[in-house]
């Protein structure tokens, strides 16, 4: 079901802001929620991250709050109204964003504050007064308990993404936020699944809600074409260049199971020649938004994470998701795959199965009910089969037996030429030597496009000379001692 916006007659500077978005139609959580936020009543969504909730609670919390619009400079005058709480700091950053820009026309203003980032200059802008505050709940307490958050004048509470709050464990942060504010408000709490524990807080602090369903919790969305191909997990990176190069699919979003890999990955893709970043709880939050911007402008092309960093990422129309791993959770499958074919855009996900994952194929096949196809691909051209090989080539060269995929990564260069002892200087050597970054001639051989597929540009850009072969995107290798702690799987990366 989907409706124009133009039926809802929503105030001039929202419709305005609305119709520059470019939205055509309401999504269908939009078609249902809005007219019911119109009318001050609690809402419990059953919604994903994708169907464009965050326009369904706040453009009608905004047509609500115009009646406080103030041009006073004062404090006084800009209380805060509304308060959105969401698990992480990514989506708060941008649920924020959105409703800034359905705000650019009014006088009602707006913030974040999360965690992870300096309170000081989220301190000056809660001091000069907004009427939307976008928070994550720990940083909130911290505001809270400094007095720079004063929230007895709030008339709505969003409870965004609350299951993955309550899996985060927030539920006492959430259940202390919300005796701050007054008993008469209305509550909007959205949630892609209905868990008990999800109904006994909506129990609590919800009155009467209105429910809105959209779609069943573990369903795929149908504009996501779903491929499983088998891969070893030698082949796998192979078969990630195969499928960018054949569908001609410029930018993606790379699953890994584990923290490691995934800065592994990212390591091995950029020297590969593909514009990676890496994103994945060890990373600092400013370059966590450094990554997601440098994806989101177009200078990276591939955005390799785990699942809790990249939960609630809003980036819309990312062409193919790849779950390089599959995932240890059935449900995490259709939340990686929902990062594609979103507000409907069409999307490609590809699974990268190898023969160890039955048991996880299974258990996909039981969550969506469906009996699922593995495909072998076919890759373009024999290549050396060492090239792409996870270093076990290079660790063979250097005399080591055993297998790097034990948890023990390859030797490095130097460690190499340690072993090896000195040797003579190169003519070319001797004198003033440019510093040049230590490379592994391994993996120096550029990838190679099919002459027949049109070169998307991280083909161009990565046989650019001038581009150095490691981006400021990725860390340095980590020291072996630290990658033996960290070699277990990951359960959460916050
Ligand atoms: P959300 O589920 O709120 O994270 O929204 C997902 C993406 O869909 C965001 O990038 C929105 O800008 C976009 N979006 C929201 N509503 C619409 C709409 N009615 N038409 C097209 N795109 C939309």
């Amino acid at each position: 079901m989907t409706s124009s916006f133009s039926n809802l007659s929503l105030a001039e500077p929202l419709a305005r802001a609305v119709a520059e978005m470019g939205y055509e139609s309401m999504t269908p959580i939009q078609a249902q929620a809005i007219p019911v936020v119109l009318t001050g009543q609690d809402v419990m969504g059953a919604a994903q991250t994708g169907t464009g909730k965050t326009a369904a609670f706040s453009l009608p919390l905004l047509q609500r709050l115009l009646k406080h619009e103030s041009s006073s400079t004062s404090p006084a005058r800009h209380p805060v109204r509304a308060l959105v709480l969401l698990p992480t700091r990514e989506l708060a950053d941008q649920v924020a964003q959105q409703i800034a820009l359905y705000a650019k026309y009014t006088k009602l203003r707006s913030t974040v504050v999360f965690g992870g980032m300096d309170m000081k200059p989220q301190t000056i802008e809660l001091k000069k007064g907004v009427e939307v505050l976008v928070a994550t709940p720990g940083r909130l307490l911290d505001h809270i308990e400094a007095k720079n958050a004063v929230l007895n004048q709030v008339e709505y509470v969003v409870l965004d993404e609350a299951d993955r709050m309550l899996d985060i464990g927030f539920l006492p942060d959430l259940q202390r936020i919300l005796s701050y504010l007054p008993k008469q408000r209305t509550t909007l709490l959205f949630s892609a699944t209905f868990s008990p524990e999800i109904k006994r807080l909506a129990g609590s602090y919800l009155q009467n809600p209105i429910t809105i369903e959209v779609a069943r919790p573990n369903e795929t969305a149908s504009t996501v074409e779903q491929r499983f191909y088998s891969a070893t997990d030698d082949d796998k990176r192979r078969a990630i260049h195969q499928v960018l190069k054949t569908r001609g699919i410029k930018q993606a979003f790379i699953f890994v199971n584990s923290k490691l890999g995934c800065a592994r990955l990212a390591r091995s893709l950029e020297r590969e020649g593909l514009k990676t970043a890496a994103l994945h709880g060890d990373k600092s939050q400013d370059e966590r938004l450094k990554a997601l911007e440098a994806f989101k402008s177009g200078e990276v092309d591939l955005l390799v994470c785990t699942d809790v960093a990249a939960r609630g990422l809003d980036i819309k129309d990312v062409p193919a998701v790849f779950n390089f791993d599959v995932p240890f959770n059935a449900e995490d499958y259709v939340h990686r795959i929902g990062r594609t074919g979103r507000a409907g855009a069409s999307g490609l996900a590809v699974t990268l199965v190898s023969g160890s994952d039955a048991r996880l194929v299974a258990d996909i096949e039981k969550l969506l009910k469906t009996k699922l196809d593995i495909e072998a691909l076919e890759y373009d051209e024999d290549r050396p089969k060492g090239r792409i090989n996870d270093g076990r080539r290079a660790w063979r060269e250097a005399g080591e037996t055993g297998d790097p995929r034990d948890g023990i990564p390859p030797p490095t260069l130097r460690e190499r030429s340690e072993r090896r002892g000195p040797r003579e200087p190169r003519e070319s050597y001797r004198g003033f030597r440019p510093a040049v970054a230590p490379r592994d001639p391994f993996f120096e051989k550029p990838y190679e496009a099919s002459s027949a597929t049109a070169a998307p540009a991280w083909e161009a850009a990565a046989k650019s000379p001038t581009r150095s072969s490691v981006s400021a995107n990725i860390k340095p290798k980590r020291k072996v001692a630290a990658l033996f702690k960290a070699v277990q799987p990951e359960t959460s990366d916050q």
